[in-house]
């Protein structure tokens, strides 16, 4: 990919990935055209606040934004918002657009993001069109939300993942009356061991919230006018009134693009860990991308640092410099007065360590697998996460017993 001098480089997605991949494009050295095309009407913008400060109303639109206009200009980026690009043709080498004309590229990256997961039940495309059900992905998403989190309004919020639980605190604090529906047995249980679930599901039922575990939802019910949910049917047969529904199962990543355009796609576009797609000439960054992990095998991570040093990589790999992406994932989450960090995978671990104890509200929780740590997730833990992603990204072997034991500093781990 080092044949870049003087050519035009298209992005498609303004989004979290396509923000840092951009800057960082100029500064490994690209002095071509950059033209980044978004389906979104915003420049880059950071979704995490979205289900936190944004959505409390805590902080405005500006501070979204990865980087003001005036950064984009000065290095000479340019967009084309509200516009969707509809077919990549790799023979003619262009993007085609909604509105029918093409662009032509030299090299291209494909930073398409994902979608929500629809609910997957009868009356669900009647209720995206009522006022009070609700996804939450994009800024659009809760401004329209935002109108409706008023005080004692029943909230009902299907799926008990990081999104459902972020806005049913944010909701909780702003007085509305929330019910938490989940499938699984308990909440988080993706991406956590059932002592972390535990200890969610415990904080929000001491916060109010109404958490319902192993519950299918089945059903959508609508007002006289037809025009509004005014509630969700379980399938046990339940009802659960709702003034306003948030809908939080997960996303698709937008791959379709890819795969007409016939390049490989397996949960994800699979690129390798330059972010290299099966084109030589593409590449592949953020949520919609399945890469190689030294630590954990073929991964598609949806989080801001999995977007951010993809889109390094990805950079860097236009211009001829192999940085590959070997970093281990991580996330964070925003609940109430509970910071969560999670680094790592934990699927398929065999041990949880706790150091501190989960009644109170700082603790950490490691994942070993073979006596090696694999993964950890730390409440309100800043100093012992830092430490914890070195000892993760080394797999270091440990005694539980140590790991436990809260007299022994973490950072003396590393140094054996
Ligand atoms: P996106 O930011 O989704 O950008 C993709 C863009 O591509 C979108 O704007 C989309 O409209 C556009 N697009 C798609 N198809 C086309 C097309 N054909 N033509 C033109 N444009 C197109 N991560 C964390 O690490 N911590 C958190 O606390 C956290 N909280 C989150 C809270 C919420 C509510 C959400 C929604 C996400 C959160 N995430 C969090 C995840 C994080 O925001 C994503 O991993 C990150 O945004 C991925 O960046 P991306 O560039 O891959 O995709």
């Amino acid at each position: 990919m080092s044949d870049a001098a003087g050519s035009t480089m298209v992005v498609i997605g303004a989004g979290h990935a396509s923000g840092e991949f951009v800057t960082c494009l100029r500064q490994e050295g690209f002095d071509g055209r950059i033209l980044v095309i978004g389906a979104e009407s915003y420049l880059p913008y950071q979704r995490p606040p979205l289900s936190k400060t944004y959505l409390s109303g805590e902080v405005t639109i500006d501070s979204l934004y990865l980087k003001p206009l005036s950064t984009y200009q000065r290095v000479n980026v340019e967009f084309m918002l509200n516009m969707r690009v509809d077919k990549i043709d790799r023979a003619q080498k262009c993007v085609v657009l909604s509105d029918g004309r093409s662009v032509h590229y030299d090299k291209l990256a494909i930073n398409t993001g994902g979608r929500v997961r629809r609910l997957p039940i009868p009356g669900a495309e009647q209720a995206e069109k009522a006022s009070n059900f609700h996804y939450v992905r994009t800024i659009d998403d809760i401004d329209r939300l935002r109108r409706h989190m008023e005080h004692g309004r029943r909230l009902v919020i299907i799926g008990g993942g990081y999104i459902g639980l972020e806005a049913a605190a944010v909701a909780t604090k702003l007085g509305l009356k929330v019910t938490i529906l989940e499938a699984a047995p308990r909440v988080l249980a993706r991406v956590t061991a059932p002592e972390l679930s535990a200890f969610y599901e415990r904080v929000h039922r001491e916060a109010g919230v109404d958490i319902r575990t192993g519950v299918g939802v089945s059903g959508i019910e609508f007002d006289a006018s037809n025009d509004a949910v005014s509630g969700i049917v379980c399938a046990d047969g339940t009802k659960v009134p709702a003034d306003v529904v948030i809908a939080g199962i997960g996303l698709i990543p937008n791959t379709e693009l890819a795969e007409a355009a016939g390049l490989e796609v397996a949960n994800g576009i699979v690129v390798d860990e330059y972010s290299r797609t099966s084109d030589p000439d593409i590449v592949a960054c953020g949520d919609c991308a399945n890469h190689p992990s030294a630590l954990y095998g073929r991964v598609r991570i949806e989080s801001v640092p999995n977007a951010v040093e993809q889109a390094r990589a990805a950079a860097a790999a236009i211009c001829g410099k192999l940085k590959p992406y070997t970093a281990a994932p991580w996330f964070w989450s925003d609940q109430y007065d509970l910071k969560l960090q999670m680094v790592g995978l934990s699927q398929g671990y065999e041990q949880l360590v706790l150091r501190g104890s989960t009644a109170g509200k700082s603790f950490a929780a490691f994942y070993l697998k073979g006596g090696r740590i694999i993964a950890g997730d730390f409440v309100n833990r800043l100093q012992e996460f830092m430490v914890a992603k070195k000892l993760v990204a080394e797999q270091i072997v440990v005694e539980p017993q140590v790991l436990a034991d809260e007299t022994v500093p973490l950072k003396t781990l590393l140094q054996k």
